[in-house]
């Protein structure tokens, strides 16, 4: 018997956002579009369901105008008060620091070129944005998406319903289709029939990375990496990487390193998409105030070595080394009484004692040394003012200790004395396949294009490299998408 088969300008494997702007693009230029998806219709969406907000270059509320509705003119100069811009030096810049320098260039230039367009284009569509809130948002950004990234997503999936795009649920991709030329004409999969062929004149792959995948997370990461737990959706098993990798697609980037940050010990293995205002939220991103001790009562990282959304990705690795795994956030009274806990900490795993001598009691880590760091991190702060604004480093920092904390530092002396355990939890991994940025074509591995073949969100690597900066994934996705969509139609659509 032969598989039942389905025929489309452009296939689009996965229903994330880089695979939902490649759908937006490919439509402009009158494609027909079919959309495969592994997870059920109730499960759409990928992790860029479970997201926030983008980081995008902005140089001042003329930019920002188009992306938000019924805001009055005063109150997005008040917004922009506590960041007036983000240029595309000062992007690159940020990009370049927290990866070392190892970003690829090619695809950093469009990356940064290209994001306000991109942001700009979904604005077009009619996606809006809203305030990100002060800083008891979990967010380095001004701006959330309007409804998350659940809300960006349940527009995406209305405005391609309505556009005509055919999706195909519990679908998942598990070969690419090439003729006789090395030309990708399609895809295999596994639906709740069987197997079924989908034919198409290009493929644009948008599947996701590996994180969800224990053996490649050993394979490529490391000892430890396999049993961490997950903070997105649990279908991102490599297969896009494993299937084009198999025709000779070339690797990209960083595949020892990924995005992982603190979370509540309690984070669940998985997450599924929810409406964002409903959302449980296991992030833990108090720590720049804090000091994080390890079960030997020892610190073990500078906290706060740069802005929170440029550390929090590197946390989760910092954390995964410790004895267990696991850590504690330190604060005292005084960060309850300065109000500075983010809203999400209302539901975080806790304790609480008048002395650190109970504390390290109830924690069962090593008491004596507990109390030591604290008190050598107490005396270990230089003067200066506290200040916990998220866009801007206080300077406020220990001298003369190791590991040192370089901004943010507040004394822990005042009881109760509180405590939040955390361990790593694990985000997206780093390592993709070689595009052309220009185009989001996907290289062979002896240098060449491989035609038909197209790439876009975490599955194109290069751009992170050990580290990333908040709200870059959601941004690098729609803008490549947008790329690879337009491209993707272009090649189906020529005579
Ligand atoms: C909790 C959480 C919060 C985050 N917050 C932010 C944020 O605020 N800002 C930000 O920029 N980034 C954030 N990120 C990172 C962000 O989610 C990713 O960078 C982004 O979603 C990647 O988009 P994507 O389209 O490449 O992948 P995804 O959105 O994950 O989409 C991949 C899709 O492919 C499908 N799929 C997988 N395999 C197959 C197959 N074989 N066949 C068919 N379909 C398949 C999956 O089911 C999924 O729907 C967050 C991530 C998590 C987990």
């Amino acid at each position: 018997m032969t598989d039942p088969t389905y025929h489309y300008d452009v296939l689009i494997v996965g229903t994330g956002n880089a695979a939902c702007c490649a759908a937006h693009s490919a439509i402009e230029k009158g494609a027909k579009i079919g959309m495969l998806e592994k997870a059920s219709k109730a499960n759409r969406g990928g992790n860029s369901a479970l997201t926030g907000h983008m980081r995008f270059v902005f140089n001042g509320t003329e930019d920002v105008r188009p992306l938000v509705r019924n805001m009055a003119d005063d109150e997005l100069h008040a917004l922009l008060e506590h960041m007036p811009h983000r240029t595309e030096a000062e992007h690159w810049d940020e990009v370049m620091q927290v990866t070392n320098n190892q970003s690829d260039q090619d695809m950093l230039q469009v990356h940064v070129t290209e994001s306000l367009k991109t942001v700009q284009w979904l604005a077009s569509k009619g996606h809006d944005w809203v305030p990100a809130g002060g800083f008891k948002m979990p967010s380095d950004n001004i701006l959330l998406m309007n409804g998350g990234g659940y809300g960006l997503q349940q527009r995406n999936f209305a405005l391609l319903e309505r556009a005509g795009v055919a999706f195909h649920y519990d679908t998942a991709a598990t070969e690419l289709i090439q003729d006789q030329k090395g030309c990708v004409t399609g895809a295999r999969a596994l639906t709740p029939n069987g197997f079924a062929t989908f034919t198409a004149k290009s493929v644009v792959l948008a599947c996701g990375s590996f994180e969800s995948n224990p053996e490649m997370r050993a394979r490529y990461l490391g000892a430890g990496w396999d049993t961490v737990r997950i903070r997105g959706v649990p279908f991102n098993t490599g297969d896009g990487l494993r299937m084009a990798m198999h025709i000779g697609a070339m690797p990209h980037g960083s595949w020892t390193t990924c995005h992982a940050s603190p979370q509540d010990i309690d984070l669940p293995p998985f997450k599924i998409p929810v409406a964002y205002s409903t959302k449980a939220s296991y992030a833990r991103y108090m720590y720049p105030y804090s000091i994080m001790v390890n079960t030997n009562g020892e610190r073990f990282v500078d906290e706060a070595y740069d802005l929170r959304g440029r550390t929090y990705a590197a946390m989760g690795r910092a954390i995964l080394a410790q004895p267990g795994g696991i850590a504690y956030q330190i604060l005292d009274a005084k960060a309850r009484k300065m109000d500075i806990y983010p809203t999400n900490y209302d539901g975080a795993t806790r304790a609480q004692a008048d002395t650190l001598e109970k504390l390290g009691a109830e924690l069962e880590i090593n008491v004596p040394n507990f109390i030591k760091t604290v008190r050598e991190f107490n005396a270990a702060i230089q003067p200066g003012q506290f200040n916990p604004d998220r866009h801007k480093l206080d300077g406020k920092r220990t001298a003369g200790i190791y590991p040192p904390k370089s901004n943010y530092c507040l004394s822990i002396e005042e009881p109760p004395f509180e405590a939040f355990p955390v361990r790593c939890g694990m985000t997206f991994t780093y390592g993709g396949l070689k595009i052309d940025p220009t185009t989001g074509q996907t290289q062979h591995v002896a240098g060449w294009p491989i035609p038909g073949l197209y790439a876009a969100g975490e599955m194109a690597g290069g751009l992170w490299v050990d580290n990333y900066a908040s709200g870059s994934g959601m941004m690098a996705g729609a803008t490549f998408g947008r790329i690879a969509g337009t491209h993707a139609a272009i090649a189906a659509l020529q005579p």
